[in-house]
Order: structure tokens, then sequence, then C-alpha cells
């Protein structure tokens, strides 16, 4: 195969060169700014007394005493004196001309990581050279690397490309007073610094980020990405989209609020007259409606379709699982059908007549709406007027998919109306960073009359009292959830947890229907212990985490959690959500298990506490930040994503907060140097930035 698909002469790729591609350092300016993760300093000497354990330290001294042991591990120990200590060096793989080197009486330079231990101080492997030789001037900067990619090949390329790269400055310096950069700091400046840091500079400040040179760095990484946002936020404004404007009193919008077996609330009010200004207007909407669990989007989505309709256009719903996919469309059958709309229905476990003639209700624009899975977005699916798309649980898709039901409208011209929804709120800061080129949309109050859910952390030794309170549940008429987590990467063996957990159920409730749902099983007969759960004839529901999302039983009341300290904090919490809807109290069991360990660690405890201090998902959200950190926290928006290398949007907000007030005077005033600031930061990455 050729290495190269770029042309069929170019050379094959050597080792190093794909290392470095696969870490996208390609153009001169992608390797000018892949930064060290710290640095080393060759530039002195210590003495072995003056170490401590875990620090890298240069010594110079003689060799003592040299041996190869011989049984178990076969390994070359070597004793350094350096006058004021010894320290003992250790090679586990060593050849002939290295043992030569470390022969005793010769003197030698070695750098390495001390440790510590019953043998008194120790190297593994250090790096040895002749003692004498000229001391770096220049702290040393260790890359962040891949297998196959040595740092001293790294630490030449990126001295390369920073020679080579263009690197004028793009940030007006007007700007730069504001956060008290000095002008001095220029970008060449910067980056030649932190790759070749003064011998003589603290290196707290380095490693803290907290240099000028990072200070600038950072915030030019934060303008990149506003800039990005707001590029694409502009270019859609260009766009062009099918206008929804309401229709008056008889409308099918109208229609639907009236039949509604319930009041809006303030804040559903509030989000579905944002959604339907922007559906009324020719720029294609890029809304986020975020609200707690149970905070009633799929209504707000109902009344958006209802108006879309309304308009005599299409509107598709797409949803992660096949489960929550078919509540939805029992949910919205029966609250738009008997005001005389079809709604079709595609999933990927339909039979191929039932395909077939959904597609065809689509193409024909008889199904004015779609409910679905991924499957809608398949090639086959042709809509005949697509104007407004909406994704449930949207953290769940790719950007791709998301890309793809927007590329489904018939036209070329017009692009739909997007609306996301998500139950798992982001916290403001990261809202402004990382979500600056959507609209944002927020049900901040629950629906009236749900008693707040307690929570409680039980230790698994008491289950026999959990199963008590589920009999008493019962008796009440209540109904009972019970998830098992993801075990490990062994479907097996969660599977086994799952259904061994059945078992006892079953057994210590005779004459009480107790289902089992996994991901297993095939979508008819997941679909079949749903309908019996969601009919009131199942009492309890055990589960792996395939209810995670959106299911709306409002008579269930208890949700049992097996192994909650394996779960992250807004996996919890959704899952709690899943009680609570109806008006009778709710209570959440957090079953936890230390193994063998004496407690929990600190985070599975933080998370337990967060879970029982508060129901309230924003606070949540705020809580998992702080335990996870930004990085992790948007893990799910993943590649090809503004995530930030060097900046954090929490401890850095006032250069976030500068970035954001520059990026539209940048636009205006200097959109040439916007343009070569994004490029020179994203560069290729920015196709996908628009999605
Ligand atoms: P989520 O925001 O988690 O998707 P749902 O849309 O599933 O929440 O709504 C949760 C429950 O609350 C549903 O049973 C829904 O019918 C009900 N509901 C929604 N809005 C209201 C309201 N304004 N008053 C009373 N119940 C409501
Ligand atoms: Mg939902």
């Amino acid at each position: 195969m050729p290495q190269s698909p770029a042309s069929p002469t170019a050379k094959p790729l050597t080792g190093p060169q794909r290392a470095l591609r696969k870490l996208g350092l390609l153009r001169p300016i992608d390797l000018a700014l892949h930064l060290p993760l710290r640095y080393e300093d060759e530039t002195r000497l210590v003495k072995l007394r003056d170490v401590r354990e875990g620090e890298t330290a240069q010594v110079e001294g003689r060799v003592t005493h040299a041996e190869v042991k011989l049984g178990g591990h076969r390994q070359l120990l070597v004793t350094l004196d350096d006058g004021s200590g010894t320290c003992l060096l250790r090679f586990f793989t060593f050849y002939p001309s290295q043992q030569k080197a470390l022969a005793v009486g010769n003197r030698i330079r070695v750098r390495g990581e001390i440790r510590g231990g019953f043998a008194g101080l120790t190297m593994m492997h250090p790096v040895v050279k002749l003692a004498g030789g000229e001391l770096a001037t220049a702290l040393t900067p260790v890359y962040p690397t891949v297998a196959g990619l040595p740092q001293t090949y790294l630490r030449r390329a990126v001295q390369a490309g920073l020679a080579r790269a263009e690197l004028a400055d793009t940030v007006p310096s007007q700007y730069l007073q504001a956060i008290g950069l000095h002008p001095s700091w220029d970008l060449r400046q910067a980056l030649s610094f932190l790759h070749n840091p003064a011998s003589d500079v603290l290196l707290d400040t380095l490693q803290d980020h907290s240099h000028p040179a990072w200070q600038r760095l950072k915030a030019e990484e934060l303008l990149a990405q506003q800039l990005s946002q707001l590029q694409s936020r502009r270019a859609r404004d260009q766009l062009r989209a099918p206008t929804l404007t309401g229709a008056g009193a008889n409308s099918l919008f109208e229609r639907l609020l009236a039949a509604l077996p319930f009041q809006l609330t303030a804040a559903q009010q509030r989000v579905v007259g944002e959604i339907s200004q922007d559906i009324a207007r020719s720029i294609p909407m890029h809304r986020l409606l975020q609200g707690d669990v149970g905070a009633g989007k799929t209504v707000v989505a109902a009344l958006a379709a209802a108006q879309c309709m309304d308009a005599g256009w299409q509107c598709a719903l797409m949803a992660p699982t096949e489960i929550l996919a078919t509540q939805h469309f029992a949910k919205l059958v029966g609250w738009l059908q008997p005001l005389g709309v079809t709604v079709a229905w595609l999933t990927g476990s339909q039979k191929a007549k039932e395909r077939r003639d959904m597609l065809a209700l689509i193409a024909s624009g008889q199904a004015a709406l779609v409910v679905g899975t991924h499957a809608l977005i398949q090639d086959k699916v042709q809509f005949q007027k697509l104007a407004l798309a909406i994704i449930d649980e949207q953290h769940r898709f790719g950007v791709a998919q998301r890309l793809a039901l927007r590329g489904k409208l018939g036209s070329q011209l017009q692009e739909p109306h997007l609306l996301m929804m998500t139950a798992t709120p982001i916290p403001r800061t990261l809202a402004m960073s990382y979500y600056a080129d959507l609209d944002v949309s927020t049900i901040d109050a629950l629906p009236p009359g749900r008693t707040p859910i307690v929570t409680k952390v039980v230790n698994d030794a008491r289950r026999d009292e959990v199963i008590a309170r589920i009999r008493d549940q019962l008796v009440q008429g209540r109904q009972i959830y019970w998830v098992c987590p993801l075990i490990e990467e062994n479907e097996a063996l969660d599977l086994r947890n799952a259904t061994e957990i059945h078992a006892q159920l079953r057994a210590a409730l005779p004459g009480v229907l107790v289902g089992l749902l996994h991901s297993r099983m095939a979508p008819l007969e997941k679909k079949a212990v749903m309908s019996l759960f969601v009919g009131g004839q199942m009492g309890v529901l055990v589960s792996t985490t395939v209810i995670e999302v959106g299911v709306d039983v409002p008579n269930a009341s208890l949700m049992v959690i097996e192994h909650a300290e394996r779960f992250g904090l807004s996996q919890l919490h959704q899952l709690r959500g899943r009680v609570g809807r109806g008006a009778a109290a709710s209570a959440c069991v957090l079953l936890y298990a230390t193994g063998d360990a004496p407690r929990l660690g600190e985070a599975a405890r933080e998370r337990l506490k967060a879970m029982v201090q508060s129901n309230d998902g924003f606070e949540i959200a705020r809580r998992d930040l702080e335990i996870r950190g930004p990085g992790e926290f948007m893990g799910a928006r993943q590649s090809g994503d503004a995530m930030l290398r060097f900046a954090d949007v929490v401890t850095d907000a006032p250069l976030l907060d500068w970035a954001r007030r520059l990026a539209p005077l940048m636009l205006d005033q200097h959109p040439a140097q916007a343009e070569q600031h994004v490029q020179r930061w994203l560069g290729s990455r920015t196709d996908y930035l628009k999605a």
C-alpha cells in the first residue's frame, strides 16, 4: 500500500514522519504550536545529597561498583558516587558497549528520575554521557508525543518548524493591554521562549502556565476559537432557510396547545417563543434547548414541529436510541394524530415492507413529521421538503451525523432550521466557549406539582432494606427501576450482573412481574418489555444503562442504582430523572460497594455527595465540571471540535471574556488578520467546526 496517497511518486514516509502526521503536525506552524509538556533542566549538575525523590536530576560522579546480576531479571547494577552520596543505577537492557562505558573507575554524567526505596537512591535507565561535557544553556523541552517518535527527533522538527513558520502578529497590539500583556511578548517571542526557555526562568510559571509567554498563547488560542465560531455563525447568517411563520387561530400550533392535558410553564412559554421567532426568519436557526431531565422539552419540540407543519413543511425528530425514539413517536402520535397529522417512523430494526412504506410517505411529503433514530440520515431517506430538524440528546450524536441531517433538505439553496436538545446543561463558561456559535434556550424550572426526589447513598451490604422499600412502593401501586452499570468492557459480564439481580429480585418478590432490559436484546424484545413497564403491568424493571435517556414513566417512584460509584455524575443525574415525574414522592437509592478497598475513592465520594445535596441539573453540571475539569466534561464533543489545548475556560475565564469581546471587533475591523489567525491556529480543522 502506498504510504502517501497525495502523489504516486512521493517517497514513503518514515516512521517518525508518520507519527508527526498522526499528531496533526503537518505545517511548520503546527510544529511551532506544539508546546512542551514540561522541561528538563540539563543546565546544571546537582549533588546527590540535595536531590529529592521524584525529581529528575543530572549528576556527575565516579562508578564505584558494577555487576551484572543474573537470576529473575538479568540486570546491570551500577553504583555512582559523586562525593556527596551514592546512587544505584539499574539497567534491564544493555549492550556490551554500555557496560564498558559504565566500568568501575569511569567518570560519567547521568540524568534520570530519582527514586527512593530500600536500596537508597536509585535511577532506572538514566541517560548516560561522559562526565565533563558542556552543559546546556537552555531548559530542555519535553513534548507530548506518541510511540515511534523520539523526543530528539520531535525537538529538531519543532525547532525547524519554529524557524520556518510564518509568525507575523495577527492580534493588533492595542488590544493586549486589556489583559495586561506587554506587546514585547508577541507570538514569535512567546513561542521561541516556550520552546527554549532561558535557564534562569522560574519553572513554576512555565508549569502552571502563568508566565506571560503562556498567557499570550492561551489568549491567542481562545481568540482563534471565538473567531472561528463567530465566522461560522456569520457564514450561516448568509444562508437561507424556509420561513416558518405562525398561522393564526386555527393552526395546528394553537390546536395542539389547546389539546394538551397541561398548561405550559412560564419557562416553556419563553423558549417556545424564542424558537418560534427564530424559525419564522429566513436565516437557519441553530439553537440548543437545554433543560433538566423532566423539564418538558418534548412538548416544546412538538410545538416547533407544529409551527413548521403549519407553514406546509416537513419536520424530522432524531433520537439516539430506539427506545427513546419509540417514546417520542408514541407521544407525538398521541398529540398530533387526532389533529390530522401523519407521523412517519424510521428505525434500524424495521421490517423491509414497513420501511418502504415509510420512505414513500416521507418522499411524497404525506408524512409531515418523521420520528426515528440514526436511520433518518441514511442515503435512501429523501424528504420532500424538510425545514426543521430536531435532535434530541444531541451530545449523543457526532458532528458528521448532525451535518448529515442538515444535508437532507432537498434544495441546494436552503438549509433546514436546527433545534438541538440536551438534558445535560452546559455550565455558562463552557457554553460561552464551546457553543459560542449557537443560541441557547433554557428551561430553568420544572413543571409544577413535582415533589423533589430524595436521594440516599446506601452501602451494598444493606440491600435487604432496599428490597423492603421496593415492596412498600409496590404495595402503593408504584413502579421501580433498578439500574446496573457497565462493569467492564465485557458485555457478557455486565449481562451476568443484570441477570443475577433480576433473578434475585424475582425470588424476593413473588407475584410481581420483574422485567429485564439489556443491550443484547433484539429491538422487538426491548420494545415488548418497555411497553409492559410503560403500561404499568410490570412492577420492577432491571436494566443495564439502556434506559438512561429520556424514558418517561410517571408512575415510577423509586430508582435504585447499583454500583453507583462507577457512574459519572451527569449520568447519575439523568438516571435519577427517570423518577419524580408524577406527583408521588420519589426516591433514588445509590447503592455503592467499595470492593477490596476500605472506602470509596475521593472523586466517587464527591459525586455521590453532589447527588445527595442537589436535584438541580445546573448545579450538578457545575460540580461535575469541578470534579472532572473541562477537557473531560466536553469529551463528548470530541474530534474536530474546538477543543482547547492550552487554555482552560474555568481558570482562564478573563482571557475567554477578552477573546469573546475582541472576536467581533477583529472580524469587522481587521478581517484579513482575523482570517490569518484562524488559519494559523485551526488550519484544516476549520471545516469540521462549521458543523
Ligand atoms: P424532558 O425535558 O426530560 O424531555 P419530557 O418532555 O419527557 O421531559 O417531560 C416530562 C414529563 O412532564 C412528561 O410526562 C410531560 O408530558 C410532562 N410535562 C411537560 N410539560 C409539562 C407541564 N407544563 N405541566 C405538566 N406536565 C408537563
Ligand atoms: Mg427528553
